[in-house]
């Protein structure tokens, strides 16, 4: 296992970062808290430390972004997190929100359609001690198998809810996904009430990378 790099100026800058996401709303002790332990910088290209811990997106390999810690600690807040709940990750990217749910507790499953991204964060999330189950495909379809979730997250802007994911969640479940174009989307909270019925809550504009479908060539 290679060292992990992580100093105290890497720790006094990802301070900064948690009071900086604090104000902005972010309430949710356990989400900052795992904000605050894990070392971001590690997910993006050791060139640009400088940008780790400030509160935007950045490029990550395969044409992706790593999303702003803003909108993690959102999604993440919006989804309840209880410790051993069975979460469903739709876009893997780096694995960093992957490790932020894996650190408050959950059992994580999470899928990437992007090979690249899919082997960095397999190989990189165990050595940190984190370990969600990893899989290559296409998220559209969820994971029948490994169903159903406490709780599904949707990493990559949607232009429709896809309605296995729907399926996939436990009464009482919550699914937050974002939904729109590619130029805006909006984040969307679901809970399936029962069987059949669902209550759908928006909660602001955000722009993600778009949801694909199939696998990248
Ligand atoms: N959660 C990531 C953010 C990644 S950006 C992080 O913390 O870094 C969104 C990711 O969704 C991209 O890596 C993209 O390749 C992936 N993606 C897009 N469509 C997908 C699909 N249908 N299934 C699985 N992953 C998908």
């Amino acid at each position: 296992m290679a060292r992990i790099d992580d100093s105290f100026m890497h720790q006094g800058m990802r301070r900064k970062l948690v009071e900086e996401i604090r104000q902005k709303g972010i309430t949710d002790e356990k989400v900052l808290e795992a904000i605050g332990s894990i070392p971001r910088h590690l997910f993006m290209d050791t060139t640009f430390v400088q940008f780790a811990y400030i509160d935007k997106a950045f490029p990550i390999a395969a044409g992706q972004t790593i999303s702003q810690p803003f909108t993690v600690a959102f999604q993440t807040q919006a989804l309840q997190i209880k410790k051993f709940e069975r979460v469903l990750e739709v876009g893997t990217g780096s694995g960093y929100q992957a490790a932020v749910l894996c650190r408050m507790g959950a059992s994580v499953f999470t899928i990437e359609r992007q090979k690249a991204l899919y082997d960095f964060a397999s190989n990189l999330l165990p050595g940190l001690g984190y370990r969600p189950h990893f899989f290559y495909g296409d998220g559209y379809q969820g994971l029948p198998t490994y169903g159903p979730f406490d709780k599904i997250i949707v990493t990559a802007g949607a232009s429709f809810v896809p309605e296995p994911l729907k399926q996939q969640l436990k009464i009482g479940g919550i699914l937050v996904i974002p939904v729109g174009n590619n130029t805006l989307q909006i984040m969307k909270i679901i809970t399936r009430i029962s069987d059949l019925e669902y209550a759908e809550e928006d909660k602001g504009g955000f722009v993600f990378v778009p949801l694909l479908t199939g696998l990248s060539d």
